[in-house]
This record gives C-alpha cells, sequence and structure tokens, in this order.
C-alpha cells in the first residue's frame, strides 16, 4: 500500500465557549484539541488504515505530547516529528463570532513547528513515501517552503505522486513569496484540491472553466473543487464529475476540506473510483463539520459508510440530519424544522401536501394530554393517532417514510393529582407505548410536582424522573433502533396554554438551561441511561415568543442573544421553541438563525382553517340568503356555549368579549370543538352546499382576499375544499420557508388530500 507523507504545522486549539469577538476579555476556553491542517489530514488518512506519517516539530510540552499521543495511537508513523527542547508547541486561540466568522490568535511561526528540520529521520519516512500531500498555509517561512519542495523533488523522483490544497485566502495571495511558492505547488501537483473560488487564485484565468484549462495545461491530472455543504466536483481531461454533499448538523467547520482532501486521496490510491471517492470525500467532511474539535470528527470507513446510508429507509437519524445549526455566515443557511402540533386532519393534510411537494418530511407530534396509553382527551392511543395519521398520508400520497412522528410533554401531567409514585407509573407506560408506536422524537417533561408535591420541581428530582422514563423509551425501543431522540426542558407553559394573561414574558436564562442539560446528564448516567443522553437533540427554551387569548408577544432577538450565544457551548444541540403560532415571517427566520431549529405551531394553523371555513359561511350567505339559517358560526356557538368546558375556564371578560374570544381569541379554544358531532356535519354541509356552485372571484376577493390573485391566474381551483386547505398551507409555507430557506419550490400543483373532516 502507498504511504502518504504530509509536511507541515502540529499545534493546539483552543475555542472560546461563547460566541463573540476576539479575546479581549476573559472568556471560558475549551481544549487544548490536536489540530494543524497536516495533523487532521494525516490523522484522517491514518483512520482509512492507509500507511502514512508526518514531518513537523512539536514542543517538549503536554500541548506536544497531546497530539503525537493521538497521531500516534491512529496509526500516524510520527517518528518524522521532531520534538524541540527550547519552542513551545504551536497553538491558535478561536473565538467564533455571532455571524459565523473566526477570529483567531496564532502562535505558530514562532513555535516548534517553525523549528521544523531536515533530519535523518525525514530522508527515512519519504524513503517509503509514495503520496506527499502539501497544504498551502503550511507553507509559512522560506525554510519550509525549501524543504517541501525538496520533499516534493524526492518523492517524484521515486514516480511517487502530490496533492495540493490552497486552503488560502485572497490577501495572503498578494505576497510575492508566498504566491511564487504556491504557484511552483501547483505546478508540481497531481491533484489539485482547492475549495470555491480558490480555483482561481493562482491562475491567470478570471473564470473556473479557463482555470480549469489552465490548470489541466499545466500537467496536474485532477482537480476537485470542495463546495461546502454542496459537495464537491471533479475535473479532468475527460470531463466533470459531481457528487452532492451529506445534509448535516454544522458545529464546527474546522478541518472539513483536510479531513476531504486525505478521504479523497487515500480511497482514489486505494483503488477506487473518483465517483466512490467523492462520495466518501464528501461523507468525511460531512462528519468532520458535524463533530466539535478540529481533529474529533475524523472517520473511520464503517463511521463514513454510516453517514453514506443511515439505515434501512432513511428514518434513521433523520431528526438530527433535518436540523442544522449553520455558524457560517454565507453559503452555510441554518436548517430547522416544523413541528405540526395540530389533531386536526385538514391542518396534518395540508402539512403533508406541503411535505409531498417540496420533498421534505413533516413532523407531527401530540401532547400527553391528547394521546396517551389510555386514550387522551381525543380517545386515541399512540397506535390510534399513527394509524389516523398515516392514513391521511396515504391519501394524501406522501409516502409514510416522510412523516415523523413525535410525542410532547410526555411525563406525569395528565395524572398529576395522584401521588408521585403512581403518576410515574402511568407516564411510564405512556412513553412506552408512545415509542413501541414508532414514535422517533419524544420531549421528557417531568418537571410538574404530582399530589402533595410543589407545582415546579427542582431541576434533580426532574432530570431523575425523566431519565426513569428515558430507560424506559430505551428498552421499547430495543437495541437495534437507533432513530429515538429526545427533548428535555420546560421552561414553556403547560400543555394546552398558559391561563393567565401574559403580563410578564421570562427569556430563558442561558444558567437555566446549563442546568438543566447537566442535571439530566448526570441522572441520564446514573440511571445507565448515556445513550438516552446522547440522543438529546434540544432542549425546550423560551425565547421570549407566546400568545394569550388576544395578544401575540413577537419574537425580540436582543433579549435571546445571550441565551443563543450558549449553544456554542452545546454541541449537537438545538433549541426547540414552542408557541411560535402568530409570529412575523421575519421573526420565524431570525428564530431559526438564533438557534430554535425546532418551532412549534398548533394554535395557529387552526386558527387559519377557522378563518377559512367562517370566510366560506359568509360565502354562502352571499350566495343564497338563507344559509344564514344554517350558519356554521351559529352551530359553533351552540356547540361552545352548550359545552362550555374547553373555553369558560380560559376566557375572562364580560359575556361579549368572551363571545368575541370564543370564535376569534388566539388561542384558538374553538378547536376543541371541530371534532365533535354537530360541528362535524355543519363543516360538511358548507362544503357540500358550495361544492354545487362555482363560487365567484369577488366573493373570494371580499372574504378571503389573500387567496383571490391565485384563484384568478388559475392557480387554485376556487373550490371550497382547495381553499380551506390553502389557507392552512399558507402559514405552514411561511414555517417552511423560515426553515428551509432557499428550498427550491416545486410548482404548487399537486393531488392533494381532500378536506378530512375529524
Ligand atoms: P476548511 O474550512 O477545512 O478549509 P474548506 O473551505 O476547504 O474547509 P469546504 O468546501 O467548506 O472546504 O468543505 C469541504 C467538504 O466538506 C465539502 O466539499 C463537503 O464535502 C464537506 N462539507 C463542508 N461543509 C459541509 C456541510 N455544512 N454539510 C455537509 N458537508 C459539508
Ligand atoms: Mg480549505
Amino acid at each position: 500500500m502507498t504511504k502518504i507523507v504530509t509536511l507541515g504545522e502540529i499545534l493546539v486549539e483552543i475555542v472560546a465557549e461563547d460566541q463573540g469577538d476576539g479575546f479581549r476579555r476573559p472568556v471560558r476556553l475549551v481544549g487544548p484539541f490536536p489540530s494543524g491542517a497536516p495533523a487532521i489530514f494525516i490523522d484522517q488518512v491514518a483512520k482509512l488504515g492507509q500507511p502514512c506519517g508526518i514531518v513537523s516539530c512539536v514542543g517538549d510540552d503536554d500541548f506536544g505530547w497531546v497530539n503525537l499521543a493521538r497521531l500516534g495511537d491512529d496509526g500516524v508513523d510520527v517518528r518524522a516529528v521532531e520534538i524541540s527542547p527550547s519552542f513551545p508547541t504551536g497553538s491558535a486561540f478561536v473565538r467564533y463570532r455571532d455571524n459565523g466568522e473566526r477570529d483567531f490568535v496564532y502562535n505558530i511561526k514562532n513555535s516548534a513547528c517553525g523549528q521544523v528540520r531536515w533530519t535523518e529521520a525525514v530522508s527515512e519516512l519519504l524513503e517509503e513515501c509514495g503520496h506527499l500531500h502539501v497544504s498551502g498555509p503550511s507553507l509559512f517561512s522560506a525554510r519550509i517552503i525549501e524543504m517541501t519542495t525538496r520533499a516534493i523533488e524526492v518523492v517524484k523522483g521515486k514516480g511517487g505522486t502530490v496533492s495540493f490544497d490552497p486552503n488560502i485566502r485572497k490577501e495572503v495571495v498578494r505576497d510575492p513569496e508566498v504566491r511564487t511558492a504556491l504557484t511552483a505547488m501547483l505546478a508540481s501537483c497531481d491533484t489539485f484540491l482547492p475549495s470555491g473560488d480558490e480555483l482561481t487564485l493562482l491562475t491567470t484565468a478570471g473564470t473556473p472553466e479557463e482555470a480549469i484549462s489552465e490548470i489541466l495545461g499545466l500537467g496536474v491530472t485532477a482537480i476537485v473543487v470542495k463546495n461546502g455543504a454542496e459537495g464537491a466536483t471533479y475535473y479532468d481531461a475527460s470531463g466533470p464529475v459531481s457528487a452532492p454533499g451529506y445534509r448535516v448538523e454544522e458545529v464546527d467547520p474546522t478541518g472539513a476540506g483536510d479531513c476531504f482532501d486525505a478521504t479523497f486521496v487515500t480511497c482514489r490510491l486505494q483503488g477506487r473510483s473518483v465517483q466512490e471517492s467523492l462520495a466518501y470525500a464528501n461523507a468525511s467532511g460531512a462528519r468532520a463539520v458535524a463533530i466539535k474539535g478540529p481533529m474529533e470528527g475524523t472517520s473511520t470507513l464503517a463511521e463514513l459508510d454510516d453517514v453514506r446510508s443511515p439505515g434501512e429507509g432513511g428514518p434513521k437519524r433523520r431528526l438530527t440530519s433535518l436540523i442544522s445549526r449553520g455558524r457560517r455566515g454565507d453559503g452555510h443557511k441554518p436548517a430547522s424544522v416544523t413541528s405540526v402540533c395540530s389533531a386536526h386532519p385538514t391542518v396534518v393534510g395540508a402539512a403533508m401536501r406541503q411535505a409531498a411537494v417540496d420533498g421534505t418530511v413533516v413532523l407531527i407530534e401530540a401532547t400527553c394530554n391528547q394521546v396517551n396509553h389510555q386514550g387522551g382527551y381525543t380517545g386515541l392511543t399512540p397506535a390510534a393517532f399513527r394509524d389516523q395519521v398515516y392514513g391521511i398520508a396515504d391519501r394524501a400520497g406522501l409516502p409514510r417514510r416522510q412523516v415523523v412522528l413525535g410525542g410532547d410533554h410526555l411525563g406525569p401531567n395528565p395524572w398529576r393529582h395522584l401521588p408521585a409514585e403512581a403518576a410515574l407509573a402511568e407516564a411510564e407506560a405512556m412513553v412506552a407505548a408512545y415509542v413501541s408506536a414508532g414514535y422517533e422524537k419524544i420531549h421528557l417533561d417531568t418537571s410538574m410536582g404530582c399530589q402533595g408535591e410543589p407545582v415546579h420541581l427542582a431541576d434533580e428530582v426532574t432530570a431523575e424522573r425523566a431519565a426513569r422514563l428515558a430507560v424506559v423509551a430505551q428498552a421499547a425501543a430495543g437495541v437495534t433502533d437507533t432513530s429515538l431522540r429526545y427533548v428535555i426542558g420546560t421552561e414553556v407553559p403547560v400543555p394546552g396554554g398558559s391561563v393567565e394573561e401574559i403580563e410578564r414574558l421570562e427569556v430563558t436564562r442561558p444558567e437555566a438551561v446549563a442546568a438543566t442539560l447537566e442535571a439530566h446528564r448526570e441522572a441520564f448516567a446514573a440511571a445507565g441511561a448515556e445513550a438516552a443522553f446522547d440522543a438529546v437533540i434540544a432542549v425546550v427554551a423560551q425565547p421570549g415568543v407566546e400568545f394569550d387569548d388576544r395578544n401575540v408577544v413577537v419574537y425580540q432577538p436582543e433579549l435571546a442573544a445571550e441565551l443563543s450565544r450558549a449553544l456554542t457551548g452545546m454541541p449537537g444541540l438545538v433549541f426547540e421553541a414552542h408557541s411560535t403560532d402568530y409570529q412575523p415571517a421575519g421573526s420565524l427566520v431570525r428564530l431559526v438563525a438564533d438557534g430554535f431549529a425546532i418551532l412549534k405551531v398548533g394554535p395557529g394553523l387552526t386558527f387559519a382553517l377557522r378563518e377559512a371555513l367562517y370566510a366560506l359561511d359568509e360565502m354562502a350567505t352571499a350566495l343564497t340568503p338563507d344559509w344564514s339559517e344554517r350558519s356554521l358560526v351559529k352551530v359553533m356557538e351552540k356547540e361552545m356555549l352548550d359545552h362550555p368546558g374547553y373555553w369558560q375556564p380560559y376566557y375572562r371578560g364580560t359575556p361579549d368579549q368572551q363571545r368575541l374570544l370564543r370564535h376569534f381569541s388566539y388561542s384558538d379554544r374553538i378547536r376543541y370543538y371541530w371534532a365533535a358531532p354537530g360541528p362535524q356535519e355543519a363543516v360538511r354541509d358548507l362544503l357540500a352546499h358550495l361544492s354545487g356552485t362555482r363560487i365567484p372571484a369577488p366573493l373570494i376577493s371580499q372574504f378571503l382576499p389573500t387567496l383571490y390573485s391565485r384563484v384568478t391566474s388559475g392557480e387554485l381551483d376556487p373550490t371550497p375544499q382547495e381553499l380551506v386547505l390553502a389557507a392552512v398551507g399558507d402559514v405552514l409555507s411561511v414555517y417552511a420557508d423560515a426553515c428551509r430557506p432557499g428550498l427550491p419550490k416545486k410548482p404548487a400543483k399537486s393531488a392533494g388530500p381532500t378536506l378530512e373532516m375529524p
């Protein structure tokens, strides 16, 4: 097997835990992490089982030893790494800025790696070497440029090959000495591995196409252009080959390019095809960005295989890969997921149509009160609710594998009038029922006190109870099912919404999140549920958004800035925001950008449904005046007065105010009434009545004005079913746009569901 060697800096990276600018004030740091582009490269080569070594120099200090130990353990030949008695190992302090850029404090040139010399060991190592890799930033001194040039001569002299990653910014290229060195490397390499616009940096050509022919003209046999999350494209004399990137949660971009290079070069030397090598290299880059720490994300072949085909049918790790907290400003957009928290079949159907059109998955969640092993207030067990949702998916033409189910606030809440032990036993049975029925996203909420306990329990007690439920969930999932994901934390009102009018909204304190997380880590470990803790993807936090029956509190990013920054210290985690209903589109976009990657919405969707139905009711009256006798509004009013349990305790005010709230409140408690027989029949009646007539466009303009232009342009059929689905779909679109910025929109016409009745 060909031995791969590289030459250059070995250093440690020390990272600020909080996002922000620079290091002019004390900040909390984490590290030392083994680092240095050549070191990351060669560690990745070693992990793929290829013989390899590095030429470098470290200090006689712990920063040096931490690197030598890591590289040695992973299988890198380190005999040509000299240990300097008088210079310290290089270091880089890194701090992420809010916009995704990074501030650095380097000690490289004047550290041990600047002292690298051509020793006996270097000659020996290069004697065995068949491929040399060069990284642009390693060429930081005349002596290193000279050593690299000599190494290339040695390797090429024996018929070996050379790869080169410029890895360099425009400003650096202006330095004539560096430019000369880089240009010389380009001319002497076989494989050139630039990233994005580095392709044209060393050519006279201005366009990528011209640059490619110019570089191939120099004798370079292969060019691989890395394009971040998009993947990469390979060029040689016979034309381009592209391979898409893998969707992952980007938590730390450092090292992606080096892992990519190492994997591509190794796979090619191992005789794999260009296509397969690109796929493995993309998987390697993807894994590198998904793991915090520069060298922590190097991968074995098995780990790369897992990225390439994650499990049967694709549900595995699906949630994790849906959510990504983009750190780099441009080109690396954050992605998130909408959680549809509604059991109304029309709402669920509209969400499924959206997913079918966008080609995404749809996340549908039920709460502990709504659906549980005893039936909940809907009378549905988790399995029955699942089947109902699957039925809607089937009718909407959405493959079932594109449906992700979740359980919300799972814990003792429905049984909190019982003593804690009894309530927890029910909670365990409920969690087991959810997991056995295939729900993949489990929100554990055990913060509420049971009989004789305080309303809110201490973090430790909450965590201990959550761990207990996690143990049950893990057992129900079985050892082979790795798709289960947990959400913890409860900085939100109880399921069903807050009773009080909002007066003051407390944004979650970062310390509270840290404490919740730490308490859960400890409790899960004590319960032997470490695997469940590793599967926690999100913490519920209050970003400062809420609504009550008559107010909506709109997101104020500056109030959540500190909370948002706290995510930096929580690798692999995002926030889940509840009650995002009625937020303006811009606020949703900003929430996603700030790390609130799971956006829950429920009442806002049934509110839009009710609006559309009421609008149809008005149209029916306009068309047939005696319709007012059968009016839907009247039926709903009667239903709510006959059964006041779902609104009376919640709506304060004069009888007139209560009447208005019954129909039009943001809390939308009318949603509990749609499933009753009277309202069901009334809705069916209304739709049937209007289906017989063609609704004149001016009526749509009058009563559903936001849909009017789509009707007149022919995009939307003015049938009552389509109008209702479009009204709900418009709310979902706002979420889809916030969660998947730049998602290519397919034409909106699809064989959608009919208006599903509860
Ligand atoms: P570096 O910051 O290490 O120099 P680079 O700029 O050289 O990185 P990129 O183009 O950012 O290189 O990334 C290299 C490869 O890593 C990409 O071609 C891709 O395969 C993978 N990659 C990078 N970012 C992502 C991401 N967000 N999601 C998935 N894959 C990614
Ligand atoms: Mg790079």
